[in-house]
């Protein structure tokens, strides 16, 4: 095989996982790196589990990700189809290949039995594997139960002499005896492949290079590397992540927060943030720098440094690395991602001028973006503001606060340049020093008087852009209404 084909086969039953997505990332960044193909691959053979909306929702994740397949069931390429329930008619030619050269055998075994079976094994503590008892059936013996309406499922005869083994691209050599692994099913008795079988076989077609997958898998590629073996077909590389854990050191699930690639962004998480987080649990940059977007990585990412070892999944770092993303995106990018989290308001009441300004002004203390939505109450509802109840009391009631309204109203508001920040600014710089020079009022107390009468809040961004963007009208009537009479 000289081209690297890798590719990410994930099953419909749920919306793409966090986890999946890192699986994801790493045989995208390992492709990219070596110009290799990054493929899609459906994996619906369990009809019942599969769904529609999970497979759209695996496609939206993905690209929204960033991480663009090169063949897949959308897109198509030379090996398909890339849906596995499309290659039904393909797997029992080779099963039945490997039955006619003696590597697995029919099983005509009942749940039953084999739950007995396995209800036996623990019983007496030890391993479960299965007895082998249809290994040797003779002709007449499968015809007579087969003519009783038994259907018979197919299953891999596993050598029980010696060991198997290979070299894990991240974890190195990894071995297990044979007479640990019982015989498998590779086709259930309804003609349908069991995952370790269809994954070979698809695999093989697809002339997969390398498989880079969760640990969880490593009991699977033993049995795959003996079907791979049995077909004489070459065994691609293996390399197997750590698993990814709750900062309790638990599976992670939805106890501990999303888990759901869509389920973050609805939350508020930038994807652009995400993918980089994804990618450090288990790459780490060589310059030490973490803030790194998916091509930066690609340069600096090697299958064979990735951590061997188990990654914590810390949602605080996460959010640490979402307001970074947060502060430094381009305001018309943000302003886009943004929107969906301010549909409570009437964006029509601004300009985009005005609602790329109002994002630029109040986006430095936000987590996630759904943290915009009570930042910018006050920029909507034109000539009202909601006032807090506190704020009235200890702020807009004071005789000094209606002195200074008052006399924002009676002598400047009308020449304030509400158009011109920089001329604006100038003109409360005036204001609060005539206050302090004539009146002994602190410049603090005079900036307050204005912001509560304008916001309804005692803090938030920065007085000039709000006053800009509000303006004359709207700061007017506000201040008129905090006026008692
Ligand atoms: N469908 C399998 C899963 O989602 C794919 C595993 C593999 O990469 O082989 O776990």
């Amino acid at each position: 095989m000289d081209k690297i084909r890798v590719r990410i086969a994930p099953s419909p039953s749920g919306n793409l996982h966090i986890g999946t997505a890192r699986t994801a990332l790493f045989n995208y960044l390992f492709a990219k790196k070596n110009n290799g193909a990054f493929i899609l691959r459906i994996e619906d053979t369990d009809l019942e589990r599969s769904n529609e909306a999970y497979t759209q929702n695996i496609y939206d994740s993905l690209k929204a990700l960033g991480l663009n397949w090169d063949e897949g069931p959308d897109v198509g390429g030379d090996y398909g189809p890339y849906q596995q329930s499309q290659r039904f008619d393909i797997y029992p030619k080779y099963a039945q290949k490997l039955v006619e050269e003696g590597y697995a055998y029919e099983c005509f075994c009942t749940q039953e039995e084999l739950d007995k079976e396995k209800e036996e094994s623990i019983k007496n503590k030890q391993p479960h594997k299965y007895s082998g008892k249809c290994r040797n059936l003779s002709e007449e013996e499968k015809n007579e139960l087969k003519a009783k309406g038994i259907k018979p499922s197919i299953r891999f005869k596993v050598p029980q002499n010696g060991e198997i083994g290979f070299n894990d691209l991240v974890k190195g050599e990894l071995k297990v005896n044979l007479d640990t692994i019982g015989d498998f099913v590779i086709m259930k008795s309804n003609g349908t492949p069991t995952y370790n079988f269809a994954v070979v076989i698809d695999d093989m077609e697809m002339k997969i290079s390398h498989v880079i997958r969760g640990e969880d898998h490593i009991s699977n590629t033993y049995k795959q590397i003996l079907i791979y073996e049995a077909l004489k077909a070459e065994v691609p590389k293996f390399g197997h992540l750590g698993m990814i854990l709750a900062p309790d050191r638990s599976k992670l699930s939805k106890r501990h927060g999303a888990t759901a690639v869509s389920e973050f962004v609805e939350k508020g998480y930038l994807t652009d943030a995400l993918i980089n987080f994804v990618a450090l649990l288990g790459w780490s940059p060589s310059d030490g720098n973490e803030i790194k977007n998916v091509d930066e990585i690609a340069q600096d990412f090697r299958i064979n440094e990735v951590s061997s070892s188990n990654s914590i999944f810390e949602y605080d770092k996460l959010n640490w690395m979402n307001g970074q993303y947060i502060k430094k995106m381009e305001i018309p990018k943000l302003v886009e991602k943004i929107k969906p989290f301010l549909s409570k308001y009437d964006l029509s009441e601004l300009s985009q001028k005005q609602l790329e300004r109002m994002i630029e002004i109040t986006r430095e203390p936000l987590t996630l973006l759904s943290d915009i939505t009570d930042e910018v109450n006050y920029f909507f509802g034109g000539k009202n503001v909601e006032i807090e109840e506190n704020v009235k009391n200890d702020v807009l009631n004071l005789e000094v606060s209606q002195k200074v309204l008052k006399d924002i109203i009676d002598n400047r508001i009308d020449s304030w340049h509400f158009d011109d920040e920089e001329k604006l600014h100038d003109e409360l710089a005036d204001l609060r020093t005539y206050f302090k020079e004539n009146e002994g009022i602190k410049p603090k107390q005079t900036m307050w008087a204005l912001r509560a009468a304008v916001t309804g809040k005692t803090h938030g961004a920065d007085l000039v852009a709000i006053l800009g963007i509000l303006g004359h009208d709207n700061v007017k009537s506000r201040i008129e209404k905090a006026i008692l009479s």
